[in-house]
């Protein structure tokens, strides 16, 4: 049996929206493990130079590709490009995700195409087209964690005055949780794993949004007392991309301090 230690090391994992937040400490928790990373971002002026910083920290290779995860053509570009540029790839963080923060009386279809378009849509696009390509390539052994969210079955924010001001953000994590659940089972014979992440409160851009009361107020309703720093949701996934995970597909993972115990 090997050791206890996370070894990706000659793998080649994508982690999508893995320029900033979340993501960018998937990238660097990836690039720990030994394996290179490309990076998948839509728009951050910045994104290569956070790659560069990662490659020069860890020693191996990573790169950042744009690509809109909701515009299947993109991706599909996005993905050919990864492999003529680092070879087999070997895992995926469907990660990338956007929130619109409104009471639900003034939430619009364009909203809703907002945030349906990334974190479901986008989840869909870029799982199927990793995992066709590891199918047609006749490769076994592929992983995927998706980053859901904690909120996927939440309907109401506890002790928040306004509670339902993410009502398009929580019901897609509620359809990506499901859909990555109906993916998990769909790929098993093909020898794909497909596992769920479903973060906590983290202290990332999104989170800095909120009103200084209202994050106070969350903070103390969480068990753990705190929101989570990246990392703490970063090395949890990749243990689930890992070997280590390899008997759990379709499974869930939530790091949220205990927010959900009850
Ligand atoms: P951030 O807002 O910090 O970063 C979002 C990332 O996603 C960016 O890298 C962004 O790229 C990328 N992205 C957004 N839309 C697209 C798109 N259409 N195509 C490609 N990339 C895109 O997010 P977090 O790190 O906070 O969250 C990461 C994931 O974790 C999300 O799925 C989020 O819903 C989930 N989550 C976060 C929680 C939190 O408390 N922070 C709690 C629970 C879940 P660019 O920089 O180019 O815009």
């Amino acid at each position: 049996m090997s050791s206890f230690s996370i070894d990706l090391s000659g793998g080649l994992v994508i982690v999508t929206g893995g320029n900033r937040g979340i993501g960018l400490a998937m990238t660097r928790a990836v690039a720990t493990a030994g394996a290179d990373v490309a990076v998948l971002y839509r728009s951050h002026p910045k994104a290569q130079e956070s790659a560069d910083a990662v490659a020069k920290e860890f020693g191996v290779k990573v790169k950042a590709f744009q690509c809109d995860v909701g515009d299947l053509p993109s991706v599909e570009k996005a993905v050919q490009d990864v492999a003529a540029w680092g070879g087999k790839i070997t895992g995926l963080m469907a990660n990338a995700g956007v929130s619109v923060v409104k009471p639900a009386f003034d939430l619009t279809p364009e909203d809703f195409h907002k945030v349906y378009d990334t974190n479901v849509l986008g989840v869909f696009n870029i799982a199927k087209t990793v995992a066709k390509y590891w199918v047609d390539s006749g490769f076994k052994g592929g992983a995927i964690v998706v980053t859901s969210s904690m909120s996927s079955g939440l309907y109401n924010q506890k002790g928040l005055s306004d509670p339902l001001t993410q009502a398009f953000y929580n019901s897609s994590k509620g359809a990506v949780t499901s859909l990555s659940k109906a993916l998990a089972a769909e790929w098993a014979p093909y020898g794909i794993r497909l596992n769920i992440l479903e973060p906590g409160y983290c202290n990332t851009e999104q989170t800095s949004k909120m009103a200084s009361e209202i994050r106070d107020f969350q903070a103390h309703s969480v068990p753990l007392q705190r929101f989570s720093e990246p990392h703490e949701q970063a090395f949890p996934a990749v243990m689930l991309l890992s070997s280590h995970a390899s008997y759990l597909t379709g499974s869930v993972l939530r790091p949220d301090g205990g927010f959900t115990i009850w």
